[in-house]
């Protein structure tokens, strides 16, 4: 049965056009769906006792089913969810003063195999679907109460979002429609290797989300090293893109950097992102190394963070320091993975 979850509005007014002829009844099916989580057409109590028998004999609102919430010891809760096939993905939410942040996945898996990351060693298994991404917004939503709208969503949870470009874009028309799930594209982030190509892309999308770009060295063989995939996509080309996107005013391309002992954290990198902050309007987010024993890095410590990105703000560029979140349950950066996934 055909799910209605990831369905944009004029899709919906296709698809439903034979049972429903009246378009303020097709906004009003949008609006149960993505603004007020209808789990099931017999809640959309405004609809026809009938239209809501024939929606449920053709159609679903089928979610992944939520196989496990963990709560952290900060407040951060991960959870697992179940696809339609049986393969596995997890989202974390992330409580922050005045705000929740949500980490949501866009692939089972990932191809890219960066070195320092959990996701990464699973291997890429398939993308997701529109509904896929949607659905973990919407469920994460549900633990926000009253549902509140001011969250961040960062695209950094499993796989790489720009490798699964169009369902990603779609997904964020979806997330910012005023009258879908309403949330300010101010508030939306993708974070990426930098596919040479796709960051113009999704910045024509009309609602474009911010970017951020996990470089992680400027020194093109170390990059390499870090994050193999780099091979095929150069650090020269990302470079290029950056500089070649239009931004709005006062927008800065956010660096992600994940700092490891010994391999990046270097003066030659701090002379490195100087010279790029010249170029192209940045800010960089120092983000610790999260310790696992699947990985061969020793746990990067807050302070060495701090010192790093001291350096930084002394060159005149905006710095901050990724605070871990969720470590005791494995939810901070680099650590999603279904290690068992077949
Ligand atoms: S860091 Fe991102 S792109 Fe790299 S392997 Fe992990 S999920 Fe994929």
């Amino acid at each position: 049965m055909l799910n209605l979850i990831g369905k944009t509005l004029k899709e919906l007014e296709q698809i439903l056009l034979p049972y429903v002829k009246e378009p303020y009844r097709v906004r009003q099916i949008y609006h149960w769906i993505y603004q007020r989580n209808a789990k099931s057409f017999f809640e959309m109590t405004e609809l026809s006792k009938d239209l809501r028998r024939r929606l449920d004999e053709n159609f679903s609102i089928n979610y992944p089913y939520k196989e496990r919430e963990i709560p952290s010891k900060d407040g951060c809760i991960k959870f697992l969810f179940k696809l339609s096939d049986g393969k596995k993905i997890e989202s974390v939410l992330i409580p922050e003063v005045n705000r929740n942040t949500f980490c949501i996945s866009t692939q089972v898996g990932c191809k890219m195999g960066c070195i320092y990351c959990l996701t990464g060693k699973m291997g890429f298994k398939r993308n997701l679907e529109v509904e896929e991404i949607v659905s973990q917004v919407l469920i994460l939503l549900e633990k926000v109460k009253p549902r509140d709208r001011r969250v961040n969503i960062v695209f950094m949870g499993m796989g790489e979002p720009m490798d699964n470009l169009e369902n990603l874009k779609k997904a964020i028309t979806l997330i910012t429609d005023p009258n879908g799930i309403a949330i300010s594209p101010r508030r939306v982030t993708v974070s990426t290797i930098g596919i040479p190509g796709t960051l113009k892309s999704l910045r024509e999308i009309a609602k474009p989300p911010k970017i951020a770009i996990s470089i992680n060295s400027l020194d093109e063989e170390k990059r390499e090293f870090l994050m193999p995939a780099t091979k095929k996509f150069k650090l020269s080309d990302v470079l290029k893109e950056m500089e070649s996107l239009k931004l709005r005013k006062g927008e800065r391309i956010t660096i992600e950097w994940v700092l490891i002992k010994n391999i990046n954290d270097g003066e030659d990198e701090i002379e490195r992102i100087k010279k790029l902050s010249r170029k192209v309007p940045i800010k960089v987010n120092v983000i610790p190394y999260n310790f696992s024993p699947l990985l061969p890095f020793e746990r990067t410590e807050e302070k060495d963070a701090e010192n790093f990105a001291l350096k930084i703000e002394r060159e005149g560029i905006s710095v901050t320091v990724r605070r871990r979140r969720g470590e005791d349950i494995s939810a901070s950066c680099g650590q999603l993975a279904i290690i068992d996934e077949k």
